[in-house]
């Protein structure tokens, strides 16, 4: 199909998000969002294409591809003397595959510069999988090996503090829908709050995505949500744009914000 003959021709490519602390506004990080760049159709999103090929087996070699391909930039980065921590998402399902924990292995050891600890999975779909006992096991396992991992688009599924208890993520993701009307809904304003409440109870890190203002960034930051990524820190951009980026950062947009 498809799929599989783009990522046979090599037309895929990853995008990165920058994710920053606002407390010292440092880059914590990017997140690796992928593109395909369609011979006729231009450069496609994923709800353009991955939609698709959830649940299908494609959906496993592009999450393979997409780490080894995550790895490698990391490689260059470093090369470059940007030492950057990455996240990849990847499907729920995709861990179930009875071959993912060593294949994981296998592809850290091939780019043995770059520490497992600056790569980071940020989990997808939980809320389709039922034995999570099985996704927590190897959480457990890539733990062991420094990999760190987020729960993406929290609160959505409808049993999210199941998975939280039951699920040793170390970083809750606050999905954008709550994000983006943080500003006018009190109830979307009212679950940031109780998931960084959440966060705190349970150990663990939390960051919004969707930020498109600065106007949002200090509302998160006066609920206690510090970690930040969205339109108003920087678009996904080519892995090449982001070391100019980097450099430019904070820009003068944000020149004298301040968290509190
Ligand atoms: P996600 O992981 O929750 O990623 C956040 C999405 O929000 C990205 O869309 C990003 O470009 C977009 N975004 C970032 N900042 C803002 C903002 O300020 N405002 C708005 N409105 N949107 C913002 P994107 O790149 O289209 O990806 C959509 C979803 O596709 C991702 O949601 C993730 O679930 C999935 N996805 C992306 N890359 C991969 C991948 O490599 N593998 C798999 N399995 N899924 C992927
Ligand atoms: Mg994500
Ligand atoms: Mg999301």
């Amino acid at each position: 199909d498809s799929l599989r003959v783009a990522l046979a021709r090599r037309e895929f490519v990853l995008y990165y998000q920058p994710k920053v602390d606002l407390r010292d506004m440092r880059v914590v990080g990017a997140e690796a969002l992928i593109r395909w760049q369609h011979p006729e159709r231009g450069v496609l999103a994923p709800g353009a294409f991955l939609p698709d090929i959830e649940s299908d087996e494609v959906m496993i070699d592009v999450g393979y591809w997409v780490i080894g391909e995550a790895l490698a930039q990391m490689d260059r980065w470093r090369a470059q003397g940007l030492d950057l921590a990455v996240s990849v998402n990847i499907a729920a399902q995709h861990f179930l595959e009875p071959n993912f924990t060593a294949r994981l292995c296998q592809l850290l050891a091939e780019h043995p510069a770059t520490p497992p600890g600056r790569l980071d999975i940020e989990v997808l779909e939980t809320s389709g999988i039922d034995d999570i006992d099985r996704v927590e096991q190897i959480i457990a396992a890539c733990h062991a090996m420094g990999i760190g991992f987020s729960l993406d688009d929290f609160g959505t599924g409808y049993s999210s503090l199941t998975y939280l208890r039951r699920l040793s993520a170390d970083t809750l993701k606050i999905d954008q829908t709550f994000v983006a009307k943080m500003l006018v809904d009190a109830g979307d304003k009212a679950i940031i709050s109780g998931v960084v409440g959440l966060a705190a109870a349970f150990e663990r890190k939390v960051i919004a995505e969707g930020v498109e203002s600065i106007e949002h960034a200090r509302s998160l930051c006066s609920l206690g949500c510090f970690l930040v990524q969205g339109y108003a820190i920087a678009r996904p951009m080519p892995a090449e744009a982001l070391p100019r980026w980097h450099a430019s950062w904070p820009d003068g947009a944000w020149a004298g914000f301040s968290p509190a």
